[in-house]
Order: C-alpha cells, then sequence, then structure tokens
C-alpha cells in the first residue's frame, strides 16, 4: 500500500496514543518500516539511528533472528495457553524461575502483564488485596514522587505524577499523594547528593506523618525517573528511600519498566545500591519490545502473607488472558539469554560508560543547561540562560523545532515539552553508533540557533 494512501486511513481510523488528536491529524503518521541492529528506516526510505530504542525498550536492538526463530517455534507447538487457574506452559514457567533468579534478593514471585502499565496495576491490586487479608485494611494510600511516570490505567495513571496524564482525566484520585522528584538540578536544597537525598527521606517521613502511618500502603518510584525528563537521584538515594520505607512500616515499589535490563548498567538498578524492593515491575526490556509482556515480581514476605491470609477456596480475581502468554514468554526467555550468554547487557556496561563521556562534552553548548545519564540513559535539559537554568519561552517551541531538525539530521530522542532531550540507545551500540548519536544530536542542537524564533528567546 502506498504511503499516501496508509497516512490517509490513519487519520481516519487510528487513534494513536498520548497524542493531541487535532494535532495528529494536521500532522499525520510517521510510519516506519524496517529496521537493524540500532538503525530504523522510515517508510520514505530515511534511515536514522535510534537514540530512544524505540520507546525505551528496544534494548537487544533490532533484527535478532534467534528471537524470531523463538517466536515461531512456540506458535508452532503451542500459541496460547492460559495461566488462569492452575493451567500454565513451559515457556512462562521457566520464564518466571528465570526472573525469580535475576531480580534482587527475595523477589521469588512474579505475576506476569503485556506491559508496565498493567505490572504496576497488578501490584496497585495486590497491595490492597495485601493489606486487607493481613488485617489492616487501613493502609490504603500512595505516595510516588512527582515527574514520576508508572503506566496509564485508571489508577497508575494517578500514581503516574505528570500533568497531561491527569488533566481532564479526574485524577488524581482520593488516597494518591506526592513528594518532590529528587532532581538534583533543580532542588530547592541544592544539588548536593546528601542534601537531595535528605530531602526525600524528610518528605517521604512528612508526608507519611502528615496521612497518618496506619493509612500508607506504599512508596512507588523509579530509581531513575524516565517520562519525567530523566531525571538522575544522586547514588545512595534510592538505598535511603527503601530504608525510610522499611521503617515507615510502608511497602516499597521499584518501578523498573525502563532501567530494568541493563538500561542503567547493571541488570537491574536496585542492584547497584544493594537494594531489595517488597515489589518489582518490570517490562519493556524483558522481550525488548519483540512482544508485549510485563511482570511484577513480588516478595516471599508478601507473596506468602497474600497466599497464606486469602479466603480458603476462592481465586484471588485479579488475571489476564494473556497473563504468561507462551509466546511472549518464549520471546522473554531468548532476549534475557541474549543479555547474559550473548554478551548484550557487557556491550550495554561499555557503551553507557562512553554514552556518558560522549554526552558529558554536550555540556558547553549554549542551550544545555545541564546533562544528566546513568549508563545508557540520559537527560539533556535545556534552557534560555545557563547561570539562571531559566527556559525558553514556549513561543519558541524548541522541542517541537528539535525533534523535526533531530529527524532530518537522522537521529531519534524524545524531545520532552519542558525542553528536556530524553535518549535511550539500544544496549547493542558500538562506539561509534554512541559517537553517530551524539554528533548528530549536536549538529541539531547547533541547528537550533539558527532558528529565528529561537534565535529571538536567547
Ligand atoms: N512504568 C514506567 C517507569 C514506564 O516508563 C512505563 C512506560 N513508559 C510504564 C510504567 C508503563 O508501561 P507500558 O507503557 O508498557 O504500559
Amino acid at each position: 500500500m502506498s504511503v499516501n494512501s496508509l497516512e490517509a486511513l490513519d487519520r481516519n481510523h487510528w487513534v494513536h496514543p498520548v497524542a493531541s488528536w487535532a494535532g495528529h491529524e494536521k500532522r499525520g503518521v510517521t510510519i516506519m518500516k524496517s529496521a537493524r541492529g540500532a538503525f530504523v528506516t522510515d517508510a520514505d526510505g530515511h534511515e536514522l539511528i535510534d537514540g530512544f530504542a524505540g520507546l525505551w525498550c528496544v534494548n537487544v536492538g533490532y533484527g535478532h533472528e534467534s528471537i524470531v526463530q523463538a517466536a515461531a517455534a512456540q506458535m508452532r507447538e503451542l500459541p496460547y495457553a492460559t495461566g488462569y487457574f492452575s493451567f500454565g506452559s513451559e515457556p512462562a514457567i521457566r520464564l518466571a524461575a528465570r526472573l525469580a533468579e535475576l531480580t534482587p534478593g527475595d523477589l521469588n514471585h512474579i505475576y506476569f502483564s503485556l506491559g508496565g502499565s498493567d505490572a504496576v496495576d497488578s501490584a496497585l491490586r495486590l497491595i490492597r488485596y495485601y493489606y486487607n487479608v493481613t488485617g489492616r485494611p487501613a493502609k490504603k494510600q500512595i505516595i510516588s514522587l512527582e515527574r514520576g511516570y508508572h503506566g496509564s490505567s485508571s489508577t497508575g495513571a494517578g500514581v503516574t505524577a505528570l500533568p497531561a496524564f491527569h488533566l481532564h482525566f479526574d485524577l488524581p484520585a482520593e488516597g494518591q499523594h506526592y513528594i518532590a522528584s529528587p532532581y538534583p538540578y533543580r532542588n530547592p536544597a541544592g544539588s548536593d547528593d546528601a542534601a537531595v537525598i535528605a530531602a526525600s527521606v524528610a518528605a517521604l517521613r512528612a508526608k507519611v506523618e502528615e496521612i497518618g502511618a496506619d493509612n500508607v500502603a506504599a512508596f512507588f518510584c523509579e530509581p531513575v525517573q524516565g517520562s519525567g525528563g530523566v531525571v538522575v537521584p544522586p547514588r545512595g538515594w534510592l538505598k535511603a528511600m527503601r530504608e525510610t520505607a522499611r521503617e515507615l512500616d510502608i511497602l516499597f515499589v521499584a518501578d523498573e519498566v525502563i532501567t530494568g535490563f541493563g538500561r542503567t548498567g547493571p541488570m537491574f538498578a536496585c542492584e547497584a545500591e544493594d537494594v531489595v524492593p517488597d515489589m518489582m515491575t518490570m517490562a519493556k526490556g524483558l522481550t525488548s519490545g519483540y512482544a508485549p509482556l510485563g511482570a511484577l515480581a513480588i516478595s516471599e514476605r508478601v507473596y506468602r502473607a497474600i497466599a497464606d491470609n486469602a479466603p480458603a477456596g476462592s481465586p484471588i480475581g485479579h488475571g489476564y488472558t494473556y497473563s504468561g502468554h507462551p509466546v511472549s514468554a518464549a520471546v522473554g526467555l531468548e532476549v534475557l539469554r541474549l543479555y547474559t550468554e550473548g554478551g548484550i547487557l557487557a556491550n550495554g556496561q561499555r557503551a553507557g560508560a562512553h554514552f556518558e563521556r560522549k554526552l558529558a562534552e554536550l555540556a558547553d553548548h549554549p542551550l544545555v543547561g545541564e546533562v544528566r545519564a546513568r549508563g545508557l540513559l540520559a537527560g539533556i535539559e535545556l534552557v534560555a540562560d545557563k547561570a539562571t537554568k531559566e527556559k525558553l519561552p514556549r513561543e519558541a517551541r524548541l522541542s517541537e523545532h528539535l525533534f523535526a531538525r533531530g529527524y532530518a539530521n537522522g537521529v531519534i530522542f524524545r524531545a520532552f515539552a519542558d525542553d528536556i532531550i530524553g535518549l535511550a540507545p539500544p544496549l547493542c551500540c558500538s562506539e561509534s553508533e554512541i559517537d553517530l548519536i551524539v554528533a548528530r544530536l549536536r549538529q541539531t542542537l547547533d541547528d537550533m540557533l539558527a532558528i529565528p524564533e529561537i534565535k529571538a528567546a536567547l
């Protein structure tokens, strides 16, 4: 079918996620056609390096034939088996066991979803269940971080603290609370590591005191905040928050949907700080986007309490038709094999160290306020004035120009509305591919300086 016909059909029929519907009608769709390694090609034949790994998910890179083979073999043998009641399939069982092995500490029990939002939703539902069956039904309030993203389900979107996910959706709902993001670049406590950590710990304590510890169920956080503008907390922050949650007797849920599977270096970001959460959500890199799959890892303590206290003979009424889908699970197993035996995790660590060094070189650019990175996850915050950290006015439409120009220059990144560039290259990148991403990004930033409405704002 021709690109023009596809564009027309798209305009008339496909309602795109996280898009301005009216804006999309005007702009039209950008159709991706094929991909290999770290490169994607669109329907016009334009090849780009994917500095965002799809939607921070294609960690192993595109075009792995062994994943195709794993999916095809599973489809041939058994395309579907329910996980409901006590049914199952070999790939889902093996994947649960492998994830229990890879996740930290006693996160030994795996609940499968189709992506991150329903992994978070599963956590939220099971946390309610946990406190109800263990006789503490008042513990229902959830605390999360400003700038946090925890998916788009009805409840999860309220744990998410991004304005576009609340506006006109009647969120936040009752029982959803936020504390300030550990945002060193704009932290009122200053950018000093110890001050940022102390401010977050104090904020969590104060919030729990305000609501009453007997009413608070859990604290949710991303080890590095992704969709909120790639906020990288200081080392030690995650551990301090985990310990504080334990002291306050609230569950600690680490949302590793982006940070999991080598994105920040180790298999999970929690590992770097020896943190064992009560629950951990994951998705994206679990299958590297080759098939939809998410998972919620549950600690031994929480799992046992639910199993032993749930009403005898009554099913725990939470599940999806595709929980533990055998094809997604087979894909997941092969992707996990590629990280370890295939050397992609180790390559990602080397590439991540190189990426951090190369990106730091952009700090001298007149538009760059801050470069922040942990491994292959980075944010570049753009400002009009480096000293005051003042942003460009909205009329300059910097993010829009950035994305369009970057695309023309052959690099894909995320341009957040508040002029923060998000980057998450595939873990399979070579050093020269990392260099290409950074070079095209610098060119794009340079191009911004020639755009009249941006020039006028500087
Ligand atoms: N949690 C985090 C931290 C995420 O980044 C995302 C997706 N960007 C989600 C949850 C939701 O995952 P999904 O889009 O797969 O539902």
